[in-house]
């Protein structure tokens, strides 16, 4: 059966955004997205954008069902003595479809593990959110070879962790090299290919169906001159966009890539 898999666009605003510019961000988002609802040149692409919890209030009223709403972070459980943590049902409250897991700054500069992050991830699949699961290697581990084994070894944690809680759940995964993230150094497009693909390899070798369905967005120094070269890989279904979200232009001009 032929999968088609709707492009998704995902913007991390990471720490920025008070309430007023994140109102600012994304009524330029969808003035720039312009007509009723989906834009007909835009059909094919699903935009989503992801504040920091003290924004996704103001936010989500704005968005009419044009804009997708993540969070960046999710915890596993429903309620709890959790002290910072936000739960699935408080994200879902607010509108979310999706939530961020595993982000590499939430593994190298909080220390969160593969599991943890494997226990924010099913948990936000049971609860009904999609999660996106980052992975990807440092540059250390790239340049000792270990790409394939870091983003198996992440994947599986993940991947056994919804197993374990037997949820068929929708999720999306991030191929974002640390390296990559916020240095201006995008991977090549050729290279970023292989990994998605090996990506989806790996996938496969838990449920062909989920691997053809599942989108995988690259993440790391996206712009609006690099993004459509990304775009026209097989294996990469949209990108996850960092500083280059936090302005609507840009955004946009990621959006309309080809
Ligand atoms: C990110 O935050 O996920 C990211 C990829 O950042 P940047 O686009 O700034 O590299």
């Amino acid at each position: 059966m032929m999968h088609t898999r709707r492009r998704l666009i995902a913007g991390n605003w990471k720490m920025h955004m008070v309430r007023a510019e994140a109102d600012g961000l994304v009524r330029a988002i969808l003035d720039g997205l312009g007509g009723p609802p989906p834009a007909r040149a835009l059909a094919g692409t699903e935009v989503a954008v992801f504040p920091p919890f003290t924004a996704l209030a103001a936010v989500a009223p704005l968005l009419a069902g044009r804009v997708s709403l993540g969070a960046q972070n999710v915890h596993w459980a429903q309620t709890g003595a959790f002290t910072g943590e936000v739960s699935p049902g408080m994200l879902l409250d607010l509108c979310c479809k999706y939530a961020l897991t595993g982000h590499s700054e939430r593994r190298h500069v909080f220390g969160e593990s593969d599991a943890m992050v494997a226990r924010r991830f099913a948990g936000a699949a049971g609860a009904g959110l999609v999660p996106v699961l980052c992975v990807g290697e440092t540059l250390g581990q790239r340049e000792a070879g270990q790409t394939q084994a870091v983003v198996a070894e992440q994947l599986t944690h993940a991947l056994d962790a919804l197993d374990a809680l037997e949820a068929q759940a929708e999720f999306v995964v991030a191929y974002e090299p640390v390296w990559a993230i916020g240095t201006g150094k995008a991977a090549g497009p050729e290279d970023a290919e292989a990994v998605c693909a090996f990506i989806r390899a790996v996938l496969a070798g838990h449920s062909s169906g989920q691997a053809a369905a599942t989108r995988i967005l690259y993440g790391g120094s996206v712009k609006p001159d690099n993004a459509g070269a990304f775009f026209r890989q097989p294996n990469i279904d949209g990108a996850l966009v960092g500083g280059a979200s936090l302005g609507a232009g840009d955004f946009l001009a990621i959006v309309r890539a080809q």
